[in-house]
């Protein structure tokens, strides 16, 4: 019988990188269907992004998760880029197309995927987005690129929402606007869903809740945050408490890692297993 020791590798490059759960979700669902894949994490120096793009060929890789800070510096070491990650400007997951290397942003489409698997439609909705950076970005962008009529940025700091608001508003079809984020923020009554894009609930600020005036939030609006660690938030409890429905932000990221694994292994993933394997983690 004819034996292959070799196994075909993917991770990702980041710093910091020790706790990013992403490979045990990924593992999980290589083993669950008997392929030899390994998921490494690897810590990388901004200073040696092309030298480990250069691995990534040199080693065979299917492919490259990217996390901070390699996100948008990646960009100048691919060939091709998907649509939704040229407008997003950022990528998170590469795949070795034979030696070329095509970019993809799966943030965004895995936190549309989380919603559609709750049976929530994007279409004609009024969106409004706490935050600007990589996560509202890519997010902002799917959800207009997925049929949201109106996408509404309120950020800190003014630069960055309204560069958010004018590129949504100039590359996809949905229009798009930004409001300063100036003490507690009150959700418009016509909001159909509000997403936290913040870092604020993420591990160790626990307690942490971004600036909302929560009696503004309606029974009929859906209250999303991408914070995933812990997937609980203060945020998404006051939410719950007014009446809200509740998204959390583990289902955005078992949906962008099943989406990584269909671009690696070319199967369909195995989504509750990796879901299982997320909330196990969390001890959920
Ligand atoms: P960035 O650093 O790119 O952006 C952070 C954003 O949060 C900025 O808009 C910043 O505003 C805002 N912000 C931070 N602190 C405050 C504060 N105290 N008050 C108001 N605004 C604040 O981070 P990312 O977009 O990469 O990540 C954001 C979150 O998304 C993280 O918690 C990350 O874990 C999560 N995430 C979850 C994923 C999932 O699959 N569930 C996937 C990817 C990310 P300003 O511009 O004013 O500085």
């Amino acid at each position: 019988m004819e034996k292959n020791y070799r196994a075909e590798l993917t991770g990702v490059f980041g710093k910091p990188v020790d706790e990013n759960p992403t490979g045990v979700m990924e593992e999980a669902a290589y083993r669950e269907k008997g392929l030899n894949f390994r998921y490494l994490n690897i810590k990388v120096e901004p200073e040696d992004l092309g030298t480990a793009m250069a691995a990534v060929r040199a080693f065979g890789m299917k492919g490259i998760n990217l996390t901070i800070p390699h996100k948008v510096e990646v960009l100048k070491y691919l060939d091709e880029l998907s649509e939704a990650a040229g407008i997003i400007g950022a990528v998170n997951t590469v795949v070795n197309r034979d030696g070329r290397l095509w970019g993809e942003n799966t943030d965004g489409k895995g936190f549309v995927t989380s919603l559609k698997n709750e049976g929530i439609s994007l279409n004609g909705k009024r969106i409004v987005i706490l935050g600007a950076g990589g996560a509202a970005r890519a997010i902002g962008v799917e959800c207009a690129l997925a049929g949201a009529w109106k996408v509404t940025i309120v950020n800190r700091s003014r630069e960055r929402g309204e560069t958010l608001a004018a590129l949504i508003g100039e590359k996809t079809p949905a229009e798009s606007v930004y409001v300063p984020w100036e003490g507690a923020y009150s959700v418009e009554p016509e909001t159909d869903i509000l997403i936290n894009a913040t870092c604020i609930g993420l591990y160790p600020d626990i307690n942490g809740k971004p600036a909302v005036d929560y009696d503004t939030v309606k029974p009929q609006m859906t209250v999303c945050d991408v914070v995933f660690n812990p997937p609980e938030t203060p945020f998404l409890r006051e939410a719950a408490r007014r009446g809200a429905r509740t998204v959390n932000g583990l289902g955005m990221l078992a949906n962008q890692g099943a989406l990584n694994f269909t671009l690696w292994t070319g199967q369909e993933a195995p989504v509750e297993v990796m879901e299982e394997t997320l909330r196990r983690e969390f001890g959920l």
